[in-house]
């Protein structure tokens, strides 16, 4: 990155030094938290590690937003959910029976992804918060200034709301939906109001207890205002004119004399060739499907090189290798402050991920992949980080590697190798005796194709060919030097002697 500021310090530099700092970054835990979410953590993660870095006093926190209702019954629900829509996902059972509530259900596995990713937030629940009472004033003086609220929206955001609009949505007591009721009257003294819900009920919800929610316009800049928030990163969704940020902006100032937190707008992560990835669409990646084959501080080398305004357009394939490669070249450049921003103590290994991929390939036990490791030149320093690496590998292969980087070595001579003319056999023998006597160094082993193949009168591609048919019945493998050199001399030796035989 030479001499450019990184955009995590640039954003850092704005900031007010000399006051206390918190970042909040969140989203409702309504379906599989994906890369794309991911992308919104790290983003406030980075601002924080760069404050912290410039000896400011910041917190970053994760606000889990599991009082919001559910939605829809989305492609990876079942139908029965169908009675759950307008439920707080934290009242909603777990769709698969060991998790406390829906909301944790996707929450769990988050979290511990982002552990892994070096990112340690402080983690509240709006469920928690609203029903421990925490919004309580906030929410009487959104009932109380409701109209005042009613005109900020409607001149921001330039949209009309309806006769008798409400900041606040009961979660009516009959039918347990956090729904758009009609609120009849508001004791302020003891925190409740009437209402007629949709259903038809008349009730009494007390917001003190959690009894109810403000609407997404309010909730989002009360809670500015309460949690004590100064810098939050959130998607460009609500960054365009008249949305919600906006919108937020002028209720936190007026209604609760708080100033809209420094706002950093963070483009969508798509995937190739899939569109953006949305949990309600099901295109998703999740971090733990992404965390089983990419080393965490990858993960955090994209984002981190990206300007959170730039949308990544995220290949699992060959876009995945062409990325660790990337990251593996600037972190032994060792000159860039995207690595002082992640400090990640994931175990190393020193062999390059795309070898790793053609080893596991060729290696049929734990015990072969060191062995070929070892020929190959590479010290085995932590055997349990390579086999880690390895699982990476194998994952890859089997989930997103495109076909062409895959082969099989056969086990016996493939009748195509058998069937190639003399004139191509008596190349593969001269091969095989020039190799057979020298250095079994994967370069050597590349180079003497050219001589042999001129030797007995057919190109360098044709004799290629022939070798990558007798081991994998194929015309085109992994390069080949490197190939043989993880094969061994002797496995080799006695495939090419058995062809020319
Ligand atoms: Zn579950
Ligand atoms: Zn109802």
């Amino acid at each position: 990155m030479n001499e450019k500021i990184h955009w995590a310090d640039a954003k850092a530099s704005r900031v007010p030094a000399d006051r206390h700092q918190l970042i909040a970054t969140g989203i409702t835990p309504s379906g599989p938290i994906h890369l794309g979410n991911m992308r919104e953590v790290m983003t406030g993660d980075m601002i924080y590690k760069a404050l912290k870095s410039r000896g400011v006093d910041a917190e970053l926190v994760y606000v889990a937003d599991d009082f919001d209702p559910l939605r829809k019954v989305y492609p990876f629900l079942p139908d029965s959910y169908q009675k759950y829509i307008g439920w707080p996902v934290s009242d909603i059972p777990c769709p698969c029976g060991k998790h406390k509530s829906y909301a944790e259900h996707f929450l769990e596995p988050f979290l511990s992804a982002i552990e892994e990713l070096d990112i340690h937030p402080r983690i509240v629940r709006t469920s928690e918060s609203y029903r421990s009472g925490m919004f309580t004033e906030q929410i009487r003086a959104a009932l109380e200034h409701a109209e005042e609220i009613k005109g900020i929206l409607e001149r921001i955001s330039g949209r009309k709301l309806e006769e008798g609009w409400t900041p606040y949505y009961p979660i009516c007591e009959k039918c347990g939906i956090i729904s758009r009721a009609t609120i009849l009257s508001h004791d302020p003294e003891k925190h409740t109001v009437t209402y007629r819900c949709s259903c038809g009920h008349e009730g009494v919800s007390d917001y003190s207890k959690g009894e109810g929610k403000l609407v997404w316009r309010v909730d989002w800049p009360m809670r500015w205002s309460v949690y004590g928030v100064t810098i939050e990163p959130f998607g460009k969704d609500h960054a365009s004119p008249g949305g919600s940020y906006d919108t937020g902006t002028y209720i936190t100032k007026d209604i609760y004399g708080y100033e809209a937190p420094i706002p950093v707008t963070y483009e969508w992560i798509s995937l190739k060739g899939r569109g953006e990835m949305h949990s309600s669409k099901g295109v998703v990646l999740t971090i733990r499907d992404m965390l089983d084959i990419v080393p965490p501080e990858v993960l955090r080398y994209m984002i981190a090189k990206t300007k959170p305004d730039k949308t990544i357009a995220f290949d699992p394939g060959m876009g995945l290798l062409r990325l660790i490669d990337e990251y593996d070249r600037a972190a032994a450049s060792g000159e860039s402050r995207e690595y002082e921003l992640s400090v990640i103590a994931s175990p190393q290994t020193t062999i390059p991920f795309r070898h790793m991929v053609t080893v596991v390939q060729i290696a049929q036990t734990d015990d072969g992949i060191f062995d070929i490791l070892k020929r190959s030149g590479y010290e085995i320093v932590d055997e349990s980080a390579v086999l880690d690496q390895a699982n990476r590998a194998k994952m890859w292969l089997e989930r997103y590697a495109p076909e062409d980087v895959k082969f099989a070595i056969q086990p016996a001579l493939p009748e195509v190798a058998a069937a190639e003319p003399a004139n191509v056999k008596a190349a593969v023998a001269a091969y095989a005796a020039a190799v057979s006597a020298g250095d079994w160094k994967a370069d050597v082993l590349h180079n003497s194709v050219y001589d042999a193949a001129a030797g007995a009168g057919i190109t360098g591609k044709e004799l290629f060919t022939a070798v990558y048919r007798a081991f994998l019945g194929a015309d085109r493998g992994p390069r080949l030097g490197w190939f043989l050199e993880a094969i061994g001399r002797e496995a080799t030796l006695a495939r090419l002697n058995e062809m020319t035989a």
